[in-house]
């Protein structure tokens, strides 16, 4: 008896330290509007990229007129157009949703197998210590191949997100490195942000990425950043403020997130 009770402080006093440093200045994710109001198509965001960068070095988002799939890595923001080229955002460009943070490894695992994008999920679900918080997800290496989307630019008046993914263009990156981002989020935040995972990619060379519908691995290192905070800015623009957020849920997102040819 007194030996399962010392076995069970020591889990608690490590996982009190884990989460020490989870509450740490810096492991808050930023975003910028919310999933819903993506979903009923407020596509355009009066939030600049310059402003995004001083909130975080690492997220993930999309682009006013919903024109190209965003990966931030490493500071620099990414647009991935329909068309396939990928460039760097310029400060001015505005967003209409995006989450970023400032990214910091608490946990790093390296993993020498192949394995799909859903093992791959399955995988770094366990490495999760709790499904209450928020965890910023970073997948480096080669990946034996990555299939990704990228949506066109809309026009007004704007289609729901359901119907705007149905133009997108499918991308199939074989042998590829690179680098996914995204997060994985607790299902009582649907309603803000996806629930689950949501990773884009881009590659090395800075050439290819999008919003990832599939992967196999190979080499890869995963680095999850555990996140405690979670701060939220709403668009002040008429379209937000007279979208109606009462309609949408949880399912409409995912089938707009995995939507597949
Ligand atoms: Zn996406």
């Amino acid at each position: 008896m007194p030996r399962i009770m010392s076995a069970i402080f020591i889990t608690a006093v490590l996982t009190l330290a884990t989460f020490a440093e989870a509450g740490e200045e810096g492991d808050t994710i930023f975003q910028t509007s919310t999933i819903d109001a993506l979903m009923d198509g407020v596509y355009d965001g009066d939030f600049t990229f310059g402003a995004l960068k001083k909130r975080g070095d690492f997220g993930i988002g999309t682009f006013n007129g919903l024109d190209g799939e965003m990966i931030a890595v490493d500071g620099v923001f990414y647009r991935v157009r329909s068309d396939g080229k990928v460039f760097v955002a310029p400060d001015a460009a505005r967003t209409p949703f995006a989450a970023v943070t400032f990214f910091e490894a608490d946990r790093t695992v390296t993993l020498a197998k192949e394995m799909s994008c859903k093992e791959l999920e399955d995988y770094i679900e366990t490495l999760l210590p709790s499904k209450n918080i928020f965890y910023a997800l970073r997948v480096e290496g080669s990946f034996k191949n990555v299939k990704t989307r990228s949506v066109p630019k809309q026009e007004r008046p704007f289609p729901p997100l359901t119907e705007a993914v149905k133009r997108q263009s499918y991308f199939e990156l074989e042998d590829a490195r690179g680098t996914m981002a995204g997060f994985w989020l607790p299902e009582y935040v649907k309603n803000l942000n996806a629930a689950g995972f949501h990773l884009h990619f881009i590659t090395s060379d800075k050439e290819a990425g999008g919003h990832v519908l599939g992967c196999t691995t190979g080499d890869v290192k995963i680095e999850i950043d555990y996140s405690t905070g979670l701060d939220i800015s709403l668009p002040e623009t008429s379209d937000f403020l007279n979208a109606d957020l009462t309609i949408t849920d949880g399912k409409e997102v995912k089938a707009a997130e995995e939507e597949k040819k």
